[in-house]
């Protein structure tokens, strides 16, 4: 089948690689002409493991190309998936559209031929029902182009295995949409259907909510742990253990229920409130209420672990802080919107010395937050610190040998913030261990 992914950004670059590695003609296009360059050239702009032999694999077997033309995409495919990033507004809750808005005016009026363009980004419920419109108003008349949405379920760090393999495949459709849509829909993921994935075809809106609702919930599980984590700090509990045994229930579960710095990234933050944005404008702002409250518990993380800071150190001004990890999570560069970055930020503000180190994210860091120092080891961001803040769950740092970096350190003193070292095993050689949520060991 020959396809086009519209922006190939880490949603678009995963969906068109591994599209082309189920066995379809896929072409990538983009706005962005260094990361074409760099993806034509079998390179990924971005850091996702397994990603890069995949695109080597499918650019020389020819099945996956990049352009920055939209006629070349209007003319390769009648199939068309948009995936575009859809950030939060400037100074405001809502997403900003405009640049699934200029998918459609680049591409519409070029299209000569029937057309299905399944939307994969983000957006606001109603947005698909508005693509629709414009894209009727924008393409020739007479050329039947249909809008469906596929919302994206992919997580960064495992969006391979997540495109191959997804938990569960929703197409949301129009009141007047033709059999086509769904008969397209299930060509393009015929190899996952052959493994019983399950498929559901849904209206617009419906597929729109699940994208939002499925990471409002994962927003919510997170912030109920760290509001948990609050009382046990106050209480003198330790939230992992609690954790634990509320997790073997399985109406509750033990997956998204570890306390920490919080959620970030480029999905969960912005996501929440934009659904309360858009909840907003169609009278249901109450309904969701409660996001702003997890939002809220969410960034208080941060200025809590800055404040575990100044109680350990006595002050911030003049400490000399190592913080491991920048990265919102493990396995991915991405550090928009990350509680790691973010804490470095408040305590650099504060008057602390902060040095950095990240496995694969200090680049990315370095645009975004170029005044902070970065090292280019564990040992490197160590040297000499006052206290070190474990803020990323890379492996790299949860297998760290404590022994070796107190002779590394001038004062051993770590904070874990995402609750993923081996308390016992630091404090064993002398560390002053300090984990979220947990009161011992101070
Ligand atoms: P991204 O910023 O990494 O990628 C967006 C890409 O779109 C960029 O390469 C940009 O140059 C390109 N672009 C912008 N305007 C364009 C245009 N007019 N034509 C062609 N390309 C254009 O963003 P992302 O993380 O890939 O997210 C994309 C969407 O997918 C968002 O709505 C996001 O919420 C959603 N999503 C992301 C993930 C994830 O893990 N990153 C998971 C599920 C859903």
């Amino acid at each position: 089948m020959r396809l086009t992914v519209l922006g190939t950004g880490y949603l678009g670059a995963t969906h068109a690689a591994c599209m082309a590695e189920l066995g379809h003609e896929v072409l990538g296009v983009d706005v962005d002409a260094a990361k074409l360059a760099k993806l034509q050239a079998g390179e990924v702009p971005f850091y996702e493991p397994g990603l890069e032999e995949i695109v080597q694999r499918n650019l020389s077997a020819g099945r996956l190309r990049f352009t920055s033309s939209y006629q070349e995409a209007a003319d390769f495919a009648d199939v068309h998936f948009l995936a575009v990033g859809t950030p939060q507004k400037r100074g405001e809750y809502a997403a900003d559209l405009t640049h699934v808005d200029s998918v459609i005016d680049s591409l519409a009026p070029l299209i000569s031929k029937p057309t299905v363009i399944f939307g994969k980004s983000t957006v606001p419920v109603g947005t698909a029902e508005r693509l629709g419109a414009l894209v009727r108003e924008r393409s020739p008349a007479r050329v039947h182009v249909e809008v469906a949405w596929n919302p994206e379920f992919l997580r960064e760090g495992y969006a391979v295995r997540d495109t191959l393999m997804p938990d569960r495949i929703v197409i949301g459709v129009g009141s007047a949409t033709s059999d086509r849509v769904e008969r397209a829909a299930r060509e393009v993921y015929a190899s996952q259907l052959a493994e019983d994935c399950p498929f559901m075809v849904t209206d617009l809106a419906t597929a729109e909510l699940v994208k939002v609702s499925a990471n409002a919930f994962l927003a919510t599980k997170i912030s109920f742990i760290n509001a948990i984590a609050e009382v046990c700090e106050a209480a003198g509990a330790d939230v992992r253990l609690l954790a634990e045994a509320i997790g073997y229930d399985d109406r509750i579960g033990k997956k998204f229920l570890k306390a920490g710095i919080g959620f970030g990234g480029g999905c969960l933050p912005k996501d929440i409130r934009a659904f309360m944005a858009r909840a907003g404008e169609l009278g249901a702002d109450e309904a969701l209420t409660f996001l702003r409250e997890v939002d809220n518990i969410n960034v208080r993380r941060r200025t809590k672990t800055v404040e575990i800071v100044r109680q350990m150190c006595g002050s911030i001004l003049g400490t000399r802080v190592a913080v491991l990890g920048a990265a919102f999570k493990p396995d991915s560069d991405d550090v928009r919107d990350s509680p790691a970055l973010n804490i470095a930020g408040q305590l650099q503000l504060q008057g602390a010395a902060v040095a950095v180190y990240d496995p694969k994210a200090i680049e990315n860091s370095k645009r975004i937050f170029p005044t902070l120092d970065y090292q280019a080891s564990i040992d490197d961001a160590c040297r000499n610190a006052d206290v070190v803040l474990v803020l990323t769950e890379w492996e790299e740092f949860t297998t760290v040998d404590p022994g070796h970096l107190m002779d590394v350190v001038r004062t051993p003193r770590i904070i874990d913030g995402r609750n993923c070292l081996d308390q016992q095993r630091w404090m064993d050689v002398g560390w002053t261990y300090r984990g979220l949520g947990i009161s011992i060991g101070e």
